[in-house]
């Protein structure tokens, strides 16, 4: 078994696929490694973050319907 590489969150492995991210804040969709990553458009931190793009995409359709 190869031993697992982390980023430098200790949290989030190498192999680990990305984080589909909906920025709640500005609805940005955007794909990250660290969990703890802040909106890239608006830097807010009210991220939904899920490894499943069709949950994130769900999302993303909730929150256009909550308006
Ligand atoms: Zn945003």
């Amino acid at each position: 078994m190869p031993k697992a590489v982390y980023y430098l969150d200790g949290i989030t492995k190498i192999t680990d696929p990305f984080y589909k991210c909906v920025c709640r804040g500005c609805r940005h969709f955007f794909w990250v490694t660290l969990i703890d990553s802040p909106c890239p458009e608006c830097g807010s931190d009210n991220i939904f973050r899920s490894f499943n793009k069709r949950e994130a995409e769900g999302e993303l359709l909730r929150l256009s319907e909550s308006e």
